[in-house]
This record gives C-alpha cells, structure tokens and sequence, in this order.
C-alpha cells in the first residue's frame, strides 16, 4: 500500500512494463473536497505499453451528506470506476482536452503520472446534489420541525 500525498506522482519509468497492480491511499485533506471522510482507497491495475498507460481500478469513499428531507447527516459509501489512458505530453493545451469519453485521454508530465485531478473528479461527479437518509424518510414535521423519523409530534395534520 502506498499513501499517496498532494505531492505524490507515478513514476511511469519505475512501472513494469505490462500490468501493474498496485493499491493507493490518497488523503482526503489532499483532495479539498468538503464532505469527503478519511482516506480514499484505490486499487489500480496500471498498464504500461512503451510510454502508454492505461489505468483502471476503483475508488472507494465515503462521503457525508445531509438528507434533503428531514437535514440529518450521515455516511454514505461509493465505489466509483476509473478508467484512464495517459500519454506523454508536456504541452498545457493538451491537458485541457479532457473530455467524457468512455476512457478518458489525459497527459503526463517529465515528474510521472499525477491521478489527484482524475480522482479529485470521480469523487465530485459521484456527489449527488439530492440525496436521503433512507428511500421512506419521513422528514421533517412542516408544522414543529421535528425529525419524524425519531417518532410522531404532537401537532394535528
Ligand atoms: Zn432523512
Ligand atoms: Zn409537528
């Protein structure tokens, strides 16, 4: 396991060429984004063609949201694909075609490769605007305000 800090690249020349399989941690703190909880976990299968890379895996993370209906927050894990192809490439232009394709072309620079942006990306495309404790929450009591979930108020419908 490696713990990938804000600093943390990929050497494309230390990788094996054809498959690498390897299990990062990222820092949340590294990421900046709000509801983001603990570390991040990615298993990445990287494969190296020449100067080609091709990185698939998973990102698994937990995010805390607040329910929409009654304001409760809670935990809410995801696992989220990742499908990468990176090529060598130094020109700034370049790395602005990012684009939503099916595998998405990105470009590494002379350091190695840095998957922060990716993941910093599939972490923020996953956070639903709307989202609930539970499909039958009850919500909040219009009236009173009380969490009708915790049991009825005592307010007349
Ligand atoms: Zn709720
Ligand atoms: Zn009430």
């Amino acid at each position: 396991m490696r713990t990938y800090s804000k600093e943390g690249l990929i050497d494309v020349r230390s990788l094996d060429e054809g498959l690498n399989e390897i299990e990062l941690k990222v820092l949340a703190s590294a990421l900046s984004i709000e509801p983001l909880e603990e570390d991040v976990r990615i298993q990445l299968k990287l494969h190296k063609t020449g100067e080609k890379l091709t990185a698939k895996g998973d990102v698994t993370f937990a995010l805390i949201l607040e329910c929409s209906r009654c304001l409760t927050e809670f935990r809410k894990e995801f696992t989220e694909k990742l499908d990468v192809f990176f090529l060598p490439g130094f020109s700034e232009s370049k790395e602005k075609e990012l684009s939503k394709d099916e595998a998405t072309t990105l470009y590494y620079g002379s350091k190695g490769v840095d998957l922060l942006p990716v993941i910093h990306d599939t972490i923020l495309l996953s956070t639903p605007m709307k989202s609930l404790c539970s499909e039958d929450c009850k919500g909040l009591c219009p009236k009173c305000g009380k969490n009708l979930n915790d049991g009825p108020c005592g307010c007349k419908k």
